[in-house]
């Protein structure tokens, strides 16, 4: 099993003083915000092929 690699930056406040939360895989505390967070892959493969969309008005251009 390969390591995953570290965030460095939290996504809600952008500080840099993250610490592992509670041996919980992929989950994360933010001294800065005090904010407990994880995170979780949802799939592989481009977002049509996973059900999903990029979230954007305009889809990206097909190449
Ligand atoms: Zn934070």
């Amino acid at each position: 099993m390969t390591q995953r690699a570290v965030p460095f930056y939290c996504p809600y406040c952008g500080d840099e003083d993250l610490q592992p939360y509670a041996d919980k895989h992929g989950a994360w505390w933010c001294q800065s915000c005090r904010r407990a967070w994880s995170l979780s892959m949802i799939g592989i493969g481009t977002p049509s092929r996973l059900g999903g969309s990029l979230g954007e008005d305009e889809p990206p251009a097909e190449s």
